[in-house]
């Protein structure tokens, strides 16, 4: 059974404080956040104009141009924008949506806000994406939206989703909330389907503190989630519409039921900002990946992540796995180590229908996405994130082969075998 080891309770040591400067903590993400980022914030705060405002349009346009989209729609977070996504595609109580086992669980909760049936797809062992036979054999008559991620930031196998989808005519949504900036081939991650999501909590390749973006070229699905963000709001309606003498009626006709998804003005001034620095953000990851891949790829303890030729990765995390000599148990032993070295480290991701309440709601079992769960049972997640330098680099690569050496030398002299 995978075990969640990210929310395991603090160990055997006082917790250290988190400030950067006296901590010798090397996290597992940090957000970059400069001069420029914080005085776009503060400006902001100064405008009056706190929610619905130019800078979320300015923010919308630039995600839109980046993934070549002609709408982008900023809602609250990634998953608002996926349930937005499922909305405005009207799926319903009764359809069924195709979506990876291994993914963030947030890819899977979005089906069920929509009321519909998860319906989960092992996935490929190399890029940990889903693959277009695995996909194939998933689709029924009742199948009314597929969901593929770009786990970890890679696109692999993206395009010929896609193309799947349009021969069976489902509708396509990318859940990009892991690849902002990425490319398959020539095209941008964020262009592959009908709609597009991206996601920018603060691990993310840019962050928002919370947010998300919808990006498409369809127009209706762009005024039906600008419509479902704002409380059913009819599109194009001011707040300045509600203030008395000014029109009647404006800001409270509400057309359908919608959300408070809204992305307030401090955020999108945080995303434009940010959206500046993008290349040299992504950049920065890259080059921490190449790094770690360098240090690690001839350690036959560990599988380095496997990056298609035609692929540009834009790095969301630093996923190592465990050889299959390495039990669950021996992964989490590694991560509570280098945990207690301070370094930090996660098991990246549970298998969504192994977790309790999606046992417990369709009664899945260990065993029914076998190459997901051998995947999960030995992943480590490592620190990701623009700061991170050769020093650390090189601190976390010797902590993670001490940790590899007590794991092996432990199984040996208990006698105890894969
Ligand atoms: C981050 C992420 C999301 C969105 O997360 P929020 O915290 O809601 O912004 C959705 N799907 C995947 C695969 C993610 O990694």
């Amino acid at each position: 059974m995978t075990l969640c080891v990210q929310s395991c309770p603090a160990t055997d040591r006082p917790r250290q404080k988190r400030t950067a400067s006296v901590s010798n903590e090397i996290p597992l993400s940090l957000p970059d956040i400069n001069e420029d980022d914080i005085r776009a914030v503060a400006d902001t705060m100064r405008s009056g104009r706190l929610s619905i405002g130019p800078k979320l349009e300015e923010f919308e346009r630039l995600v839109a141009r980046r993934a070549q989209r002609t709408y982008g729609v900023g809602v609250s977070s990634g998953t608002a924008g996926l349930h937005l996504a499922l909305k405005a595609l009207g799926v319903k109580p009764g359809d069924e949506v195709i979506t990876p086992a291994f993914s963030f669980v947030a890819s899977a909760n979005c089906i069920l806000y929509a009321g519909a049936k998860p319906v989960f797809v092992d996935c490929d062992p190399r890029s940990l994406n889903m693959t277009v036979e695995a996909v194939e054999a998933k689709i029924t008559e009742r199948t009314r939206a597929i969901i593929a991620v770009e786990v970890f930031g890679n696109p692999a196998n993206m395009i010929d989703l896609a193309q799947l989808a349009g021969r069976y005519e489902i509708p396509f949504i990318e859940d990009a909330c892991e690849g902002l900036g990425g490319r398959a081939g020539r095209d941008p991650i964020g262009k592959f389907g009908r709609v597009a999501v991206f996601g920018f909590y603060p691990n993310k390749q840019i962050t928002t503190g919370e947010g998300g973006m919808i990006v498409t070229n369809d127009d209706h699905i762009a005024r039906m989630c600008r419509c479902l963000r704002n409380q059913g709001r009819s599109v194009g309606h001011k707040p300045t519409d509600a203030i008395p003498g000014s029109e009647l009626g404006t800001w409270f006709s509400h057309e359908c039921i919608g959300f408070n998804y809204r992305l307030t003005e401090m955020q999108a001034a945080l995303g434009v900002s940010q959206m500046n620095r993008l290349d040299e953000l992504i950049e920065r990851r890259q080059r921490v990946a190449e790094s770690y891949t360098r240090r690690l790829a001839s350690n036959p303890d560990v599988i380095v992540p496997t990056v298609e030729p035609d692929v540009f990765m834009s790095w969301f995390v630093y996923v190592v796995r465990l050889n299959d000599r390495f039990t669950a148990d021996d992964r989490n032993t590694i991560i509570e180590g280098l945990r207690r070295h301070d370094v930090g480290a996660a098991a990246y991701f549970p298998v969504i229908p192994l977790l309790p309440a999606y046992q417990r709601e369709f009664g899945f079992r260990p065993g029914d996405f076998p190459i997901a769960e051998t995947v999960s049972e030995r992943t480590i997640a490592l620190p990701m994130f623009t700061r991170l330098t050769e020093r650390e680099i090189d601190l976390v690569c010797q902590t993670l082969e001490v940790m590899l050496q007590r794991a092996s030398f432990t199984r040996e002299a208990i006698g105890k075998r894969p």
